[in-house]
This record gives structure tokens, C-alpha cells and sequence, in this order.
């Protein structure tokens, strides 16, 4: 399948084979043709793969004929996050660059006035959060009876922010003549309710699910206990031979919190959430890629929009509420030849989450026990190393803080002591650890490991 068998206009062609895409993925080369005959289409699938372009490349051959008004917008999509709306907006100044096409972005964050001025202007695309469209739609400042296509962008996303009732008014105030698309990595019930409320006769395009856990990437689970997780992840951040890694929390909260602990246990680590601004991210998302820092805690929506990719190691902190953000997280590693290692650690409402995800892959994700230890494998000659606690070669093995670097080797001996055999079945750990940021471990290191025998 060609980008030229889609029925695209050679100017469009010309900037595709500019963005050095050669072949459309499954769900541009479904989507495409339909939008192109305007008919109103669904399409599903997984992050990642390629749904913006399916419907901006459309998009811009259909916009190309037609006239722009002063305050009325002739198409809109929108889209959930701030993050998202200004990569759809780079997308259409990528593949629109040789079409005359004014485009308006209507994001939180971003002085109205000038957004209003765009809109007096007249614009052939609108790209909007729902919020901020809704608020410039009360105040009288946008018409929406000129727009006549209109997409929902990451529709699931969208449900879980709670703006489905936005769309719905929104919906509501463009014309019914209008041709409406809908993508969405998942279709939960609300959201097939929503399009069978505003779409009509849609084509449903339902690309299945890419080999949802990507043969490079090793993945396993390790039941703890709540208060043992940080113990446990900065165990697997000194003992896992880890270069870069994204560490997943499920709250901004928690993504706060847990980089403030790594950084006072001597790590290298910033953070991304949802309230920093998006030049703060960046800003951090730079230092990550400079190697200023080698580990990013983050949360979902905060990277959602950043293009991470081809990190050593993804650690889940907490399970995803939904077990595509898993297969998300964990897809940001496992490079072009590198095998990329992806932790979840498993505490209590965890482990429903986990056997959701495992559901969906279709596939148990192994718990991880002595026999994965990574220090053994790469350094067999490191058996002093690993008793030491020093086992990574990563940059964290070293605490960069001279006072933390007791701290391990005290845990270790310990754990040398006290050490049982491995039990055949991963055991849970002891449930004794008192105090663990005080540095008390009182069971082995970390307690579901018999790292004496590394
Ligand atoms: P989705 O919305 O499905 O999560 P995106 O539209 O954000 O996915 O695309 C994911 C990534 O794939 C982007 O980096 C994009 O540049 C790239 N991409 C999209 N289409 C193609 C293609 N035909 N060939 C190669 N890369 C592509
Ligand atoms: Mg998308």
C-alpha cells in the first residue's frame, strides 16, 4: 500500500514524502479514502499508531476548496489536552505547507486576544481543547454553524477528563449536515453512546491491536507491598543496568513525591505531570534528553504529548488504571536492537489493574525473581559487586550523595544474613519493613529477591 493509491493530491503527496513517511499504516490507508468521500468514520486503534495524519491528510485536500469568514471556523477538532491540540496543529503546518490553509489553535495557557484575532481573521481549521472553546463560545467570541467537519481526537481520553458533556454541546451547535470522525484507542460505552448520538451511518475502522508487547521489550511484575515500592524501585534502579528510565505514578501527587525521594537518594531525576506548564516539560523533557538527568517520573497525560521514546528501562510505580496506558508506557522502551526491560510493581489495587492488563495482551506477565536478576547475567564475575550492592553499571549505582551510599551496603549484609533460598513461586515479600526511607530493611534486599545467590 502507497500514500499515492489513497487518492491524496500530489501537492499533499509532496509534503508526506518531505515528513519521510513512505507507506501509510493500517489505519491512514482505511481511513483516508472514506474521509476524502466525506462519509462519516470511527476509527480504533492503539497509540501510536498514526491516527493524527488518517485524518489531517484528508483533511487538507477537502478544506482546500472553500472560502474562510470572520468568527466562523470551517472545520474544528478537538482534542483533549493542550499537548495533543498543538501536535495536531504541527501536523497540519507539516503536511499544509503547501496548501494555503489558516489554521487557529484554542488551548488553555495561551493569551486569548490573540486567538480571538486568528478567529476575526477567519480560519479554515480550528484545533481546540473543549474547555477554552466552550469559553470563547459563551462569551460570543466563535460561531460554530459554519463548520462542516468536525473531529473527536483520542475520544477515550476525552471521556476520562470529563469532558463528554462539552462535546455533546458542542456538538450540538454545529451543523447537522457536517461530517463528523471520531478516533479513539478504545471504545467504552459512552463513547460508542456519543457516536451513535452525533455520527451518521458511520464506517467503522477497527484496526486490531499491533503485538500489543513488543517481542524487545522484557517485561515482568513484582508484588510488594505499598510501602516497599520506592525500597524496591531504587533497588531495580541501581541493580538493573539502568541508562534511562521512565518511572510511571498513576497521580501528579505521586510523580511529585517520588521524584523528590529519588533525588534525595542521590538519583539524577526530574518529573512531568499535568501542573506544569507545557514549556516546563519541555524543559525537563531536554534535560532527560541531554542526559542531565537520566531518570523522568511522570504521569500519563503529562507524556502522553512528548515524544519519549527508547528508553533502557519503564518502571510502573503504580498499574494503569487502563490497560492500554500499559502498553503505552511500556512500548517507550525497547529500542531498535536494544532489548528494553519494563517493571511493574504490583500493591494492592495494583493487582486488578495488572490482570486487566494481562487480559488485554493476552499474555501473564512473569514475576520477576532471582533467575532475572540482571546484574548475574551481565556480570557473571560480579558476585562481591552484587553483595555490595553495587551490582549496576547505570549511573545511579553510585549514589551521587555520600550519605546514602552507607545505606545500601548496610541493607545488603542484612539481606546476606537473612537471606532464605528462593521459594519456586515467587514469594511475597515480608511485610516487616518499618520506616523504609529511614533506611531500615529488616528482611532481605528487596525481599522478594535472594540477591546472596547473585
Ligand atoms: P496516534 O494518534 O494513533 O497515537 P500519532 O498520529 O500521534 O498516533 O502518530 C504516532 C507516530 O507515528 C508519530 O511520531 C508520527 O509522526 C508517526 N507516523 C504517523 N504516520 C506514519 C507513517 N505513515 N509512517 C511513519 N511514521 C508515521
Ligand atoms: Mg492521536
Amino acid at each position: 500500500m502507497n500514500f499515492a493509491d489513497l487518492g491524496l493530491s500530489p501537492d499533499l503527496l509532496k509534503a508526506v514524502a518531505d515528513a519521510g513517511y513512505t507507506e501509510p499504516t493500517p489505519i491512514q490507508a482505511q481511513a483516508i479514502p472514506p474521509v476524502l468521500m466525506m462519509k462519516d468514520i470511527i476509527g480504533i486503534a492503539q497509540t501510536g499508531t498514526g491516527k493524527t495524519a488518517s485524518f489531517v491528510l484528508p483533511m487538507i485536500d477537502v478544506m482546500a476548496s472553500g472560502r474562510r469568514r470572520a468568527l466562523m471556523p470551517r472545520s474544528l477538532i478537538l482534542a483533549p489536552t493542550r499537548e495533543l491540540a498543538a501536535q495536531v496543529a504541527e501536523n497540519f503546518e507539516k503536511y499544509g505547507k503547501n496548501h494555503d490553509l489558516k489554521l487557529a489553535l484554542l488551548i488553555g495557557g495561551v493569551q486569548m486576544g490573540d486567538q480571538v484575532k486568528a478567529l476575526n481573521e477567519g480560519v479554515d481549521v480550528l484545533i481546540a481543547t473543549p474547555g477554552r472553546l466552550m469559553d470563547l463560545f459563551e462569551r460570543g467570541k466563535i460561531l460554530l454553524n459554519g463548520c462542516e467537519l468536525l473531529v473527536i481526537d483520542e475520544a477515550d481520553r476525552m471521556l476520562d477528563m470529563g469532558f463528554i458533556p462539552d462535546i455533546e454541546f458542542i456538538c450540538d451547535k454545529l451543523p447537522e449536515s457536517r461530517q463528523t470522525m471520531l478516533f479513539s484507542a478504545t471504545m467504552p460505552p459512552p463513547i460508542e453512546k456519543l457516536a451513535k448520538k452525533f455520527l451518521k451511518n458511520p464506517k467503522r475502522i477497527e484496526v486490531s491491536r499491533a503485538a500489543t508487547t513488543n517481542k524487545d521489550i522484557t517485561a515482568f511484575k513484582i508484588p510488594v507491598q505499598q510501602r516497599q515500592k520506592r525500597e524496591t524501585l531504587r533497588w531495580l534502579l541501581r541493580h538493573d543496568q539502568v541508562e534511562t528510565a521512565i518511572i510511571f505514578a498513576n497521580r501528579k501527587t505521586t510523580v511529585r513525591e517520588l521524584n523528590k525521594s529519588l533525588q534525595s537518594h542521590g538519583f539524577a531525576s526530574g518529573e512531568i505531570h499535568g501542573d506544569m506548564d507545557q514549556s516546563s516539560r519541555i524543559k525537563e523533557l531536554d534535560r532527560f534528553k541531554s542526559g542531565d538527568i537520566n531518570i523522568l517520573v511522570a504521569s500519563d497525560v503529562a507524556a502522553r504529548g512528548l515524544d519519549i521514546k527508547g528508553v533502557s528501562h519503564v518502571f510502573n510505580f503504580d498499574t494503569p488504571w487502563h490497560p492500554d496506558d500499559y502498553v503505552h508506557r511500556i512500548g517507550r522502551t525497547g529500542r531498535a536492537g536494544a532489548k528494553g526491560r519494563a517493571f511493574t510493581l504490583v500493591a494492592g489495587d495494583d493487582a486488578e489493574a495488572i490482570a486487566n492488563v494481562e487480559k488485554l495482551t493476552k499474555s501473564e506477565i512473569p514475576v520477576f525473581g532471582k533467575k532475572d536478576v540482571r546484574v548475574e547475567l551481565v556480570e557473571p564475575d560480579s558476585k562481591s559487586k552484587a553483595k555490595t550492592d553495587r551490582g549496576g553499571s547505570g549511573k545511579n549505582s553510585e549514589p551521587r550523595k555520600a550519605a546514602d551510599k552507607a545505606k545500601p551496603e548496610k541493607r545488603a549484609k542484612k539481606a546476606d544474613q537473612s537471606e532464605k533460598p528462593a521459594k519456586s513461586k515467587a514469594p511475597r515479600p515480608k511485610a516487616d519493613h518499618a520506616a523504609e526511607d529511614a533506611g531500615e530493611w529488616n528482611g532481605p534486599v528487596p525481599g522478594f529477591l535472594d540477591v546472596s545467590a547473585c
